[in-house]
């Protein structure tokens, strides 16, 4: 096999937001577009909501167990806003640090230039393959593509980010990338893709999990290279984590030779004493457990003990833009738990698929938009009743309903041409400040009675522009008398 480094890609200078035509930020369809095929799939429903009504069950659990929650989750809200205000420093001392501990650190502007990055140390060590642990950052910037376009093969080592690579599938959940799929379905993609599988292979969970763990454990044990994401990087010891349930995250941060660890800007933390709050709120929030199975910390390289090469790439890809934004940098606290998607009402009929981004659900309608620019994904930031539930679990408190109204309000400021709801909220302003006009309004109302013939909506298929609106929302009735009407009356009457 011959393997080529494709050629340097262009960056751009200041606040620029994630380039288009690479990674996985910007879906093909809107979310309205996406999701109208999604709620006519009564399997991946079914799937979604047995998953996250079990998920939200075991959070709820946990999270109660513990008095001092409210606290808990304060602090972590704190300390991210601290972090962000000083978050040139804290990446400034993470990079002293890791350096001064035999690691080395690359700084990247965009996804086009992180996997210029990666492609670029991977083929220099010669291997021709790689193995990774599961990374919302390296979705995110399409890393897989990029190292397979230079010829390398790309081992995902996450159960389920495999069952999602063996699947040709997207992720649809930023825990559990596999969520949409059940016990069956599973068998069925391991059954067809995985060489040498037992013919006799049944969808029993055991079963599936060493079916997948031996597939897995050759390209281990042969793996010279590994990439990997990270949860938090502490600042004052050049320190990474890692936080998973499997193990498989340990075999590839210690078994190869050289490791590459892709890291958003904002996943830095100042000291020691802030991980330990965060490893408070992540297992209780992400899986519902009090601890997570493996917790793997490493700084730097030690001689004769795990990679002998390190390198941290960290990434910008239009955090910078978001941090810029006074709202909207709130965003950048997210430790990533999901604890958002599996209280979201929207997210739970629609599935993860249909907000087109690597990021889905009530975090993804907020940072997507951000990180490309809101036009590339104006529908994200409407992908919500604002229910506020999101905001409830959220344990870093980000406000994730006040920020989708701000993008929306960016999104319309943004707007050349006038828009149908603007015209008419334009002329309802006109009526509404004038009582003749809002008189006549009313009157004029009201004939929509007529339509409504005796039910207590309006019918969907009305002509545009109103079909725009009730397409996807109830119209109430017009009563058979307004406020004004029925004060009028009972006050002639003598009652007021
Ligand atoms: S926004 Fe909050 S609840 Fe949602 S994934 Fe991020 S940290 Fe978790």
């Amino acid at each position: 096999m011959t393997a080529t480094v494709p050629p340097k890609a262009p960056t751009f200078l200041g606040l620029p937001t994630a380039p288009r035509g690479v990674g996985h930020l910007r879906g093909d369809q809107s979310f309205p577009d996406a999701a109208r095929g999604a709620l006519r799939d009564g399997q991946l429903r079914a799937n979604l909501g047995h998953a996250t009504s079990t998920i939200r069950g075991k959070r709820a659990r946990v999270v109660a167990e513990l008095p001092d929650w409210a606290q808990l989750r304060e602090a972590g809200r704190a300390l991210k806003a601290a972090t962000m205000a000083r978050l040139d420093d804290h990446l400034e001392e993470l990079e002293r640090q890791v350096t001064a501990r035999g690691g080395v650190v690359h700084w990247a502007r965009d996804a086009n230039e992180a996997n210029e990055i990666v492609t670029r140390l991977v083929l220099a060590t010669g291997a021709s393959e790689v193995v990774k642990v599961k990374s919302m950052a390296t979705q995110e910037i399409g890393l897989n593509e990029a190292l397979e376009a230079a010829g390398l093969d790309v081992f995902e080592t996450d159960l389920a980010e495999l069952i999602v690579q063996l699947g040709d599938d997207q992720p649809s959940h930023i825990l559990v990338p596999a969520i949409h799929k059940n016990r069956a379905e599973i068998r069925e993609i391991f059954a067809r893709t995985i060489p040498g599988v037992d013919p006799g292979l049944t969808d029993d969970p055991r079963k599936l999990a060493m079916a997948a763990r031996t597939h897995l454990r050759e390209r281990f044990l042969r793996a010279r290279v590994a990439v990997s994401g990270a949860n938090f990087a502490v600042a004052e010891t050049g320190t990474l984590t890692v936080v998973e349930s499997e193990g498989n995250g340990r075999m590839c941060l210690t078994l190869p030779e050289t490791l590459i660890t892709v890291m958003g800007i904002e996943k830095v933390v100042p000291t020691w004493r802030d991980l330990e709050v965060f490893l408070q709120l992540l297992p209780r929030s992400s899986t519902g457990e009090r601890m997570n199975p493996y917790t793997s910390t490493w700084a730097g390289v030690t001689p004769g003990d795990g990679p002998q090469e390190f390198h941290l790439v960290l990434l910008d890809n239009g955090r910078t833009a978001v941090l810029a934004d006074e709202v909207g940098r709130e965003a950048l606290h997210c430790i990533r738990c999901s604890a958002c998607l599996n209280v979201c009402p929207v997210y739970e009929r629609a599935g993860g698929h249909s907000y087109g981004s690597v990021y889905p659900g009530p975090i993804g309608a907020i940072l997507s938009p951000q990180l490309t620019g809101v036009e590339d994904n104006a529908s994200l930031p409407y992908a919500s009743s604002l229910c506020g539930a999101c905001y409830d679990v959220c344990p870093v408190a980000i406000d994730i309903p006040s920020i989708l109204v701000h993008l929306r309000a960016e999104h319309v400021e943004a707007q050349q041409r006038p828009t149908a709801e603007g015209v008419a909220f334009k002329a309802l302003a006109r009526a509404m400040s004038n009582p003749r006009l809002w008189h006549l309004a009313q009157r004029a109302g009201k004939l929509g009675r007529l339509l409504s013939r005796g039910r207590p909506t309006l019918p969907n298929a009305l002509p545009p522009p109103v079909s725009a609106w009730t397409r996807s929302r109830d119209l109430p009735t017009p009563p058979r008398e307004t406020f004004v009407e029925q004060w009028t009356r009972e006050h002639r009457g003598g009652r007021s």
